[in-house]
């Protein structure tokens, strides 16, 4: 029976480019959708940008343009990893466009006028509030000391120094990190979906028990909906809105109050897949039927392929809304783990791990990492590690080495010898050895479909090793040089291009561009699945051509090289481009020496400077210790009592300088951001244990 299916990967927010993990959930979702496809069943393969929410309104607006405009720009950047990885979508949208509003407010009208109760209500709920910026901060914005350390410029969850875990409230001196204001509470009234509604309880508690989700996911999924004896924990009604100024969709009849991005993102699935019907690209895979008579059909599975942070949002929000608003819930939701790096997890801001663009760029074959991806990829939901000693072998030793060289032996002694001709006779024993690969056909295929590709790429390989023990028995290039063998040399060489069709039938989902030139070169049809129960008999293949190299161990160093300025998220360090170059002879200028501050006070009318009181080590021409005097502006971040007795770094040769308040004699080295607004913080320099005054700093 043909399937009819609609796949969706996550939506990726709209702020940056892809980075690997997302083109890892691709790869997958792209290889179980072209199997589906082998196999004769409809597929509609769809995805969309995320395109709402605070960050991205507020990224826009601190780079001077529209959200809109800041999201098209990104969304522009889109297709050039989709076409180097051949992730073949069928479709790519925006959860900001016509259709995401109308079926939104539709989903939110329905849960809210629903016959037998709202599943809508409304509370009131106390907020930090920028009174500079007139919005209400989500936690991310709030900056302040940690409440259990003191550590200064710690996010409003948590303690990058001591770890400790609390609410933004709890932070002293907090401000806002867009305004550097200090946030003010405000209250304001919120719309809730009543997840712990017992109609929602009861149809999770049945949505979540079936075949619909990966035993380990579902299983912590019904931890969360499980109360304890005191009637504690269990599910929580769902903060769906955001007062005004937001970036998203509004809600109807309640001015001012826009969706959480959250609740729209999951239905831009449904919006991308309504345009693409709109557009009629539907019919065009063979789908007569209009948007809403598709989506209603139970018959229609529906299957998102997802992250696993993001499964709360998938297993419990996403098909309560979908069911209580009467529409068709998903069938499948396939989650999978994160990417690592050599067993380390990415981290963008420590700029590791790897650039899908570089790889391209510096012209690696993108079907190396869609097999290594695959052959790591299993229907449990585990990290997948990037080694790249590991890549390199499996590529170079399976891949090439197991499965393109004979072929490339067997097609060069065929064109050669015999025209490009096939025997249409492979013997008793190849009949064995072809039989065998025919076989393992429906495992194979069963595999895929459950996606468990890496066991699916194990069994391939055992077979392509089965081949390689026949060339290896049968010998072609023996068979070559000895007189009157011809007609075995041309069987042995039919068997190995039947065994390599099959062995490509397998492989096709994984390496689609790869099986295109197979197809051209063997001068047949587009392989599906059930060409492997057929043989190409007195067949004639066209000339070898060149299949696939070796991956040379040098491009992962080269991949593995920082990345450019470009790539990362916020391009200029510190806030600053780096100062033009400067030779060494131009360093050596400066003098810097370690300086002890013996004395430090305010300068009465100055509200930015201190006077400091530094010994460099200096002695006057009489022999007494000399000190300097210099004033420096970081009275915002100083008690002058903290400073005295500490050793720091200061420019001992810069020509005195008349100031209002006296003649400062050299001056303090500190380091900033250069927006201070947004970047609160003076950091003067201390150096190590052991630096005594007088020192130069070299
Ligand atoms: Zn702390």
């Amino acid at each position: 029976m043909t399937r009819k299916l609609f796949v969706t990967t996550a939506l990726p927010y709209a702020n940056a480019p892809f980075h690997i993990g997302h083109m890892m959930e691709y790869i997958q979702a792209d290889i179980w959708v072209r199997h589906q496809r082998m196999q004769g069943h409809e597929v509609h393969f769809v995805g969309a940008d995320d395109a709402h929410g605070a960050p991205i309104m507020i990224a826009a607006e601190k780079a001077g343009k529209t959200p809109q405009q800041f999201v098209a720009e990104i969304a522009a950047g889109r297709q050039q990893y989709l076409d180097g990885f051949h992730i073949a979508f069928d479709h790519w949208h925006s959860t900001d466009s016509p259709e995401n509003t109308v079926l939104a407010q539709d989903i939110y009208r329905k849960l809210r006028d629903r016959a037998d109760g709202s599943l809508i209500t409304t509370k009131t709920i106390e907020q930090f509030y920028d009174p500079v910026k007139g919005m209400f901060l989500p936690d991310r914005y709030i900056k302040g000391e940690c409440p259990k350390c003191g550590a200064k410029d710690q996010y409003g969850d948590s303690c990058e120094v001591c770890s400790a875990v609390y609410a933004p409230t709890d932070l002293k001196n907090p401000y806002s990190t867009l305004s550097g204001a200090t946030p003010v509470m405000k209250s304001s009234e919120h719309h809730f979906f009543k997840l712990s509604d017992p109609r929602c309880v009861e149809f999770l508690e049945q949505w979540t028990g079936g075949e619909r989700l990966q035993s380990e996911v579902g299983n912590k999924i019904r931890e969360w909906f499980t109360k304890d004896e005191q009637g504690a924990g269990g599910l929580s009604d769902w903060d769906i809105s955001r007062d005004a100024p937001y970036f998203g969709i509004e809600i109807p009849d309640a001015p001012g109050k826009y969706f959480y991005v959250w609740l729209d993102a999951p239905v831009g699935y449904l919006a991308s897949l309504k345009n693409y019907f709109d557009l009629g690209k539907a019919k065009a895979r063979g789908e007569p039927r209009s948007f809403d008579d598709f989506i209603a059909d139970p018959a229609v599975e529906q299957v998102h392929f997802i992250g696993k942070d993001i499964t709360y949002f998938h297993t419990l929000f996403w098909p309560a809304m979908l069911q209580f608003s009467g529409r068709k819930v998903p069938d499948r939701v396939y989650a999978h783990g994160f990417i690592t790096v050599s067993g380390e997890k990415m981290s963008k801001s420590r700029g590791t791990g790897i650039s899908p663009l570089k790889y391209l760029e510096l012209g690696m074959n993108a079907e190396w990492l869609r097999y290594y991806i695959a052959t790591k990829l299993s229907s449990k939901v585990e990290d997948v590690d990037f080694n790249p000693d590991d890549f390199v072998a499996r590529v170079n030793s399976d891949l090439v080495g197991k499965y393109i060289n004979n072929a490339s032996r067997a097609a060069g002694f065929l064109s050669k010898r015999f025209g490009g001709r096939l025997s249409g006779d492979v013997g008793v024993e190849g009949r064995v050895l072809l039989d065998h690969l025919r076989s393992g056909h429906a495992d194979i295929e069963r595999l895929y479909d459950e996606r468990d590709f890496g066991r699916a790429l194990r069994e391939i390989m055992l077979l392509a090793d089965r081949v390689n023990e026949y060339v290896d028995q049968n010998k072609p290039w023996e068979l070559a040089k000895k007189e009157g063998q011809d007609a075995v040399l041309q069987d042995v060489c039919t068997v190995c291009i039947e065994a390599f069709r099959l062995l490509t039938i397998y492989l096709k989902p994984v390496l689609p561009a790869l099986t295109t030139e197979v197809e051209a070169f063997l001068r047949i049809d587009p392989l599906v699945s059930t060409d492997a129960h057929r043989a190409l008999g007195a067949h004639t293949i066209g000339e070898y051509r060149h299949l696939m190299q070796r991956v040379d161990p040098k491009l992962l160093d080269a991949l593995f090289e920082p990345p450019a300025a470009a790539m990362v998220e916020h391009p200029k360090p510190g806030g600053e481009e780096i100062a033009p170059v400067i030779g060494i002879d131009d360093f050596v200028k400066i003098d810097l020496r370690i300086a002890k501050i013996i004395n430090c006070e305010h300068v009465t009318g100055s509200d930015k400077l201190l006077r400091l009181t530094l010994d460099v080590g200096e002695v006057d021409a009489t022999g007494q210790p000399r000190t300097r005097n210099v004033f420096s502006g970081i009275k915002s971040a100083y008690e002058p009592a903290n400073l005295i007795g500490k050793l720091t770094v200061m420019v001992a040769n810069l020509a005195p300088r008349k100031m209002k308040f006296g003649i400062s004699e050299g001056m303090v080295l500190a380091a900033s951001h250069a927006d201070e607004k947004t970047h609160a913080g003076i950091h003067v320099l201390e150096p190590w244990p052991g630096a005594t005054p007088g020192m130069r700093v070299r």
